[in-house]
Parts: structure tokens; sequence; C-alpha cells
């Protein structure tokens, strides 16, 4: 570690403890930086990283609501609006039981980055609460999404922050709290993304994170000459990036052998073709069942539970060459990362938000593993988060192929960003540094032009 990014994290730590994972973001991105400060004495000079790594403004708030039993219920809901040098704030909420100030500041650190590389002008943010939808009725959820809202609505708006979804938060949530704005503010506006296609929603929203993770991995595949066609592919979760990675992946030729949610995995070895998937689509999105039902209906595939008594994940030590890790943070550590490597996997492209330890990162980029960091690899879908406040702003929507046409560029873009930086700052092939310093630079030089703020 560096004198510089020793000083700094202590700093960061000091000020905001108890905060690992916002820590642990700070780090990754500060050692790429490290590279940067050297060459632009300026942007130290202005403090450039320690302003990104504060909240331009958290809010927090009380959510109390009612359930239909009449019981009272209150949770914490948050917003971080991280930074907005380069466009309005832009990032999901997320809706689970783990939800903290550390995490949520993680994600909106991580986020401004990730949107600066999309090349689309959108600020960082993120938000949620530690409620937890998991097995709730419908009626309770709208009713806590209406609570949400009746405080968030005052702080958000189609020019200041546009939140969309995350883990917890998909269609059906997004259209309880869009209806909830929508009738506090009196205005019909594209103010969340994710939205229902027949009232402002984007064609590939749902498609972007899963899609783009995969043709993120295809760009690095091309890197090698090589291509999906016929790769053994190991996938984490089964929510909506891991479900449209799998789809993907097959449209591509590769084979999909496993799937997880939060209590155990399934590994299929003859792969999770698309009727496979499209009972896994079913059971997740309709019915919210579990992922063990997979193998009550697919008597080849085997289902793991989780064992909280083991120090790794068994999903990541099958025989494969990619893994697409879709689940959450930190679902990799070293000893799965040393899995995945004995298994002979030479790819990964993270779906998920900072999925890997920074010990998992380093074996990956110590074994010239092609590694596709969230802030590139995932960056499809706040992408076409983006293309959907643009129909809105123009009333317009675009066809099916134009917007999967536009993602497939955008993902090409951001590929040819990491490696064109990474090889410019003398570590060519190494994408973390290459996400990081393109995603910094734009944002740094718009808060130089815009001065102390
Ligand atoms: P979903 O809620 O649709 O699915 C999340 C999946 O991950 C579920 O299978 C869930 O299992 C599992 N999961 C969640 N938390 C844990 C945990 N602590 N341990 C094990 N499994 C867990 O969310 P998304 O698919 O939208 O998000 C997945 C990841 O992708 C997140 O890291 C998110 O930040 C990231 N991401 C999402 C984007 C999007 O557009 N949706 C954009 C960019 C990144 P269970 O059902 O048991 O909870």
């Amino acid at each position: 570690m560096s004198d510089y990014v020793k000083s700094l994290m202590q700093e960061v730590k000091a000020k905001h403890p108890g905060e690992p994972e916002f820590h642990q973001a700070v780090e990754e991105v500060a050692e790429s930086l490290t590279l940067v400060m050297e060459r632009h004495p300026e942007y130290r000079a202005a403090k450039v990283l320690e302003r990104i790594i504060e909240p331009e403004r958290i809010i927090m708030f009380r959510v109390p609501w009612i359930d239909e039993q009449g019981e009272v219920h209150i949770n914490i809901g948050y917003r971080i609006e991280m930074n907005s040098a380069i466009g309005p704030y832009k990032g999901g909420l997320r809706f689970h039981p783990s939800v903290n100030l550390s995490i949520l500041k993680f994600l909106a650190f991580e986020q401004v980055f990730k949107n600066s590389l999309t090349s689309l002008p959108m600020g960082g943010g993120k938000g949620g609460s530690d409620f937890d939808p998991k097995g709730k009725s419908d009626l309770k959820i709208m009713r806590f999404c209406q609570a949400f809202m009746s405080e968030l609505f005052r702080h958000i708006g189609p020019n200041t922050d546009v939140p969309a979804g995350d883990i917890g938060v998909g269609g059906r949530e997004i259209g309880y709290l869009f209806g909830q704005y929508k009738k506090l503010r009196n205005e019909f506006t594209g103010v969340l993304t994710g939205k229902g296609l027949n009232w402002g929603g984007s064609l590939i929203r749902p498609e972007a994170t899963g899609y783009g993770s995969v043709y993120f991995a295809s760009e690095m595949l091309a890197t090698r000459g090589d291509n999906l066609e016929g790769k053994v592919c190991l996938v984490s979760g089964s929510g909506n990036v891991a479900q449209y990675t799998v789809e993907k992946i097959n449209q591509l030729g590769g084979k999909v052998v496993t799937l997880s949610d939060s209590n155990g995995y399934i590994y299929d070895e003859e792969g999770i073709n698309d009727e496979k998937l499209k009972f896994v689509m079913e059971l997740k999105n309709v019915r919210r069942g579990r992922i063990k039902e997979y193998a009550d209906k697919y008597k080849n595939a085997v289902y793991t539970p989780v064992d909280p008594n083991l120090d790794y994940n068994p999903l990541w030590n099958h025989k494969a060459d990619c893994a697409f890790p879709s689940a959450t943070q930190n679902e990799i550590n070293e000893k799965d990362a040393q899995n995945l490597l004995n298994n002979g996997v030479f790819l990964v492209s993270e779906g998920a938000n900072m999925p890997t330890t920074l010990e998992g990162v380093k074996l990956f980029l110590d074994n010239n593993v092609l590694y596709g960091p969230a802030k590139a690899a995932n960056a499809g879908g706040v992408a076409v988060s983006g293309l959907e406040m643009a129909q809105n702003s123009m009333r317009y929507a675009w066809t099916r192929e134009e917007v999967d046409n536009k993602l497939r560029q955008i993902m090409k873009n951001i590929h040819k960003t990491c490696a064109d930086t990474a090889e410019r700052f003398g570590t060519p092939g190494n994408y973390v540094n290459g996400a990081n310093i393109g995603g910094f630079l734009k944002v740094a030089d718009a808060m130089l032009d815009q001065g102390i703020v």
C-alpha cells in the first residue's frame, strides 16, 4: 500500500468508523488512483478524491407503516446523494435486512465511477431500507413502499435524483413507489427508472445488467481471440441480474451450471437451458419461491443448502471456465477465488456489486484472470436507466433492438475505456485500474471546473 493510500485510509477509518464495506470500496479505488495522483498533482491539491469520498448529502428517515393485521412496523429509510458533478444523482434502492449506512455508502461510492464510465450524464447515489420484502404479501409491500416514498419524494426529482431498483426492489416495488410519488407531487415524470413498459419504462431495462455483464465478458474474451461458445459458467444469485445473465450466456452458446439464493445453491451439470430458465423466472418472479425447488423439479440437479460453518462457498468449487457472481457483496473471498482458479476459471465478470473481497481481487489479477470489476461489468443496468431517462425526456420509446444495440455499444465502449486507460497508466489488462481511473477522470475534471462546492 502506498503512503498516499495509507494516510487516506487512516483518515477515512477515523472519520467513519464501523463501515467496513465502505472502507473496502474506497481502498480499492484509492490504490488505483495512486497512479493518477503521481501524474496529476492538481487533483491532489484540490483534494478531489477526499471530496468524492464524502457524500454530498445523506438523508435518513423513519418509515412507519401498518400491516393488514393492524401491527405497526418501523423501518429505516436512506438515500445517499453521493456526487452530482456530472449529472443528477442516480442509483438503485435496496430493500434487505442487511442494509446499513456502510453498505449504502459503498454502493453510492461505486455508483459515481460506474455512472461516469457509461459516458451518460449521471451522478451517483444509492438508497434503500432495512425492510425485508421476502415472503411478504403484496399489500404489505405496497404499504411499505408508500410509507417510504412519503418521505423520499421531497428529496428526489427527474433533474435532482432518480432512484431505480436493486436487491429486493423490482418492477412491483418501482410501481408502488412511482404511484405514491405521482400522487404526492401531482405530476407524471421520469423520477424512477425500471418502470413498467406502458407507463414510461424502457425495453431491455430488466435484461440490461445481466446482458451487459455478459457483453463485457465477451469483450474481454475477444482480447484473447475467444468467445463464450461452449464455455461452462458458474452464476450465483437467481434474481434479476442472474436470470438475464443466464439468458444471454445461453444465447451466446455457453452453458450455465449453477444458481443460488440466500439459502443455498443448485448445480445442474447438464446446464440451465431456456426451458429451465423459464421455470426459474416463474419460480422467482411470480411465485417468489426458493431455488431449492429447482432440484425438486429437475432430478439431475443437486441442491446444497448454505452451511454457516464453511469459510468458503461451495458454488465456486466446480470445474468451469467463467464465473458471473450476481448475488451480493463479498460472496467471493480469497479461498473462493483460489477454488475458482484451481477449477480452471479464467474469466470473472461481476454482475453483483463488489462481490469479490480485496484479497480475492488480488489473486485474480496476479493470475491473469480476465477480471471485469463490477463498476464496469454491471454498468449496463444503469446505462439503460440513463436511456430510460432520455426516452422519458423526449416522451418517446425506442424499440427493443435500438436499446439492445445501444447497450451493446455502451458495454463495448466501457471495455475500451477500461482497457485503454489501464494501458495508458502502465498496467495493461488490469480492468480494475482501468475502471477506477477511467471513471474518476471525468468526475474529477468536472469537479475542478465547478470549483470547491
Ligand atoms: P434481486 O433481489 O433480484 O436478486 C438478488 C439475488 O441475490 C437473490 O437470488 C438473493 O437471494 C441473492 N442474495 C441477496 N442477498 C444475499 C445474501 N446476503 N447472500 C446470498 N444471496 C443473496 O437483486 P438483483 O439481481 O437486482 O441484484 C443482484 C446484485 O446485482 C446486487 O449486488 C446488486 O447491487 C447488483 N446490481 C443490480 C443491478 C440491477 O439492475 N438490478 C444493477 C447493478 C448491480 P434471496 O432471494 O434469498 O434473497
